[in-house]
């Protein structure tokens, strides 16, 4: 080998909205803001701020390596924390706050954070936690200073914080792969786990994010995430949409259907995306108060698995196309997306549709997947056989921050702890969690694929399957179903509809009707419902 004779510039956040400013300074950014009116400017409005932030928090004290935590929606000022935190060497933790108060205060420990950056409606909880948060210094609540609210930890006002700082920087140059933001898994099983993103992974993921075969940003998209901030980045849309030149619309922490739709059409929104939940909730208002999504044309949907009667809706009712995507927090997030391609095309519209609608999604360049079967083997890509799904890339976690063993294996593999297939043209599908299959007798029945069937029932909300004790079969369905307000929906209807969808052994042995409980992260907590319905079969 000889070396390559090209520069070695540092791939960097703060490259980011350099370029933004530069390239399409005056593409909008909308904000909705907590108690405050709409905030608008533009990506060199962005650039401004973000440059005054890094000033405000070098002053605080902050330097590089040292971590911030945010706890805040979608915002503008959360957004400038995305590019001020990185952009001066420090390390963005972003909690999220719909943990359990412990959850959260063990986070902003491991994390060491110096400053809790907050949104005005989060001022009671950190008055609540903040005698337990041992390393943060300065609070900041992300609020202009008449309506900041001080309270026992005496915030100060972000917006009196940068206000007499220069509106210009020169963003320090560093090692691509330092740590850039800290997110962790919302702890379903022990604590939370940090992942530590680092700017090439975050730089290279928004690269790939933007492609046609995922997100496929144009210019003239009008790009609304509706995935949380505090979430593994929003999918990383921060950073992709400013290097496409989209419009950006942040929804701020309101995301009921009256509140996107309003959004939608007020904006001219093209894109959004979000957890199947969102939906569910959207295309129920839609279907109430008549409304359409005029200028909406994708949907991007992940986090859990995507009902097919959900995307059917959207496509045949609004003409609205849905990409399924998988991903985690310790992939940056996005792994997968279901894109059509020309092979698949080639099959006709409902083939298509099929296969995009019931795949999680395709291989994307960066990262590779591959199905373990039990043996160790790789196992063939024939859309059947499934496995451990793993994955590795330069947007997969190695080792959990504050870990001294690698999560990876030595060839970079990582277990994502979720079983899968893979076929022929590269689309990937998840049967299930490895901790939520329900093992009947021997065999496996895939609680994701009962799930989705059981929502396209008219009348459900949401489906859960969880595999309660059985005193034969070890294990065997149940089905949990929230139905939608006002729907009468009872057992021998959705048994009914699921008898010629699935073959007979499948048949959950009993349905019953209760509100499904949600994760932090808006995935059905199978653990508190295993629990809840643990002796429900055994007589
Ligand atoms: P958590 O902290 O709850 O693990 P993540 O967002 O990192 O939060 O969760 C990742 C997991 O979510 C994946 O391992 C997978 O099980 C599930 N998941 C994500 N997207 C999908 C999808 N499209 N279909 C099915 N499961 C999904």
């Amino acid at each position: 080998m000889i070396p390559g004779l090209m520069q070695t510039a540092p791939l960097l956040i703060s490259g980011i909205v350099t370029y933004a400013a530069q390239a399409h300074g005056g593409r909008e950014i909308v904000s909705k803001l907590i108690d405050e009116p709409n905030w608008r400017y533009d990506y060199a409005g962005l650039l401004r701020r973000s440059a005054q932030l890094a000033h405000a928090l070098a002053r605080l004290g902050v330097g590089p390596g040292d971590r911030v935590t945010s706890l805040a929606w979608n915002t503008h000022r959360h957004l400038e924390l995305f590019y001020a935190v990185p952009g001066i060497g420090a390390v963005l933790h972003t909690a999220n706050p719909r943990l359990f108060d412990e959850q959260i205060v063990y986070t902003i420990n491991h994390a060491e954070s110096a400053v809790l950056a907050y949104d005005r409606n989060f001022a009671e909880l950190v008055d609540r936690i903040a005698p337990q948060l041992t390393t943060v210094k300065t609070f900041v609540m992300l609020s202009s200073p008449e309506r900041t609210i001080p309270g026992r930890v005496g915030a100060l006002s972000c917006e009196a914080l940068i206000a007499d700082e220069p509106a210009t920087i020169d963003w320090p140059s560093f090692d691509e792969n330092a740590g850039a933001f800290l997110c962790y898994t919302s702890g379903t099983t022990g604590d939370p786990k940090g992942v530590l993103y680092s700017h090439r992974a975050v730089v290279l993921h928004a690269m790939a994010g933007g492609l046609n075969s995922a997100f496929g940003f144009t210019a003239f998209d009008v790009v609304m995430p509706c995935s949380s901030l505090y979430h593994a980045t929003a999918w990383g849309v921060p950073f992709s949409a400013p290097i496409c030149g989209t419009k950006l619309v942040l929804p701020g922490d309101k995301m009921d259907g009256a509140a996107l739709h309003d959004l939608i059409q007020g904006e001219g929104v093209t894109f959004t995306g979000g957890v199947p939940t969102i939906w569910t909730m959207y295309l129920d208002w839609l279907e109430k108060t008549g409304q359409r999504p005029d200028t909406l044309k994708r949907v991007v949907i992940g986090g859990s698995a995507v009902p097919r009667a959900m995307a059917e809706t959207f496509k045949t009712q609004y003409g609205v196309d849905v990409l399924q995507i998988w991903g985690m927090t310790e992939t940056c997030p996005i792994g997968v997306v279901a894109t059509p391609t020309p092979s698949l095309a080639a099959l006709g519209e409902d083939a298509m549709n099929d296969a995009i609608w019931t795949r999680q999604g395709r291989l994307q360049f960066g990262i590779e997947l591959r199905v373990e079967t039990d043996d160790g083997q790789a196992a063939p890509r024939d859309g059947e056989t499934s496995g451990a799904l793993k994955v590795r890339g330069p947007w997969v976690v190695r080792r959990y921050f504050r870990k001294d063993q690698d999560a990876a294996q030595a060839d970079g593999w990582f277990d994502t702890g979720d079983i899968a297939t893979l076929d022929e043209h590269g689309f990937m599908r998840i049967t299930d969690r490895q901790k939520d299959v329900i093992k009947s007798g021997g065999e496996w029945i895939s609680s994701i694929d009962l799930e989705n069937i059981a929502a396209g029932c008219p009348g459900v909300k949401i489906a859960a399957v969880i595999g309660v004790p059985h005193p034969k079969w070890e294990e065997r369905p149940l089905l949990v179903i929230e139905a939608h307000d006002g729907a009468s929906v009872g057992k021998a209807e959705v048994l009914d509809y699921l008898a010629p969808r699935i073959v007979k052994w499948w048949t959950p042995d009993d349905v019953v009707f209760a509100p499904v409980p949600l994760t932090a992260t808006g995935k059905i907590d199978k653990k508190v419902l295993r629990e809840a319905w643990r002796r429900h079969l055994m007589g």
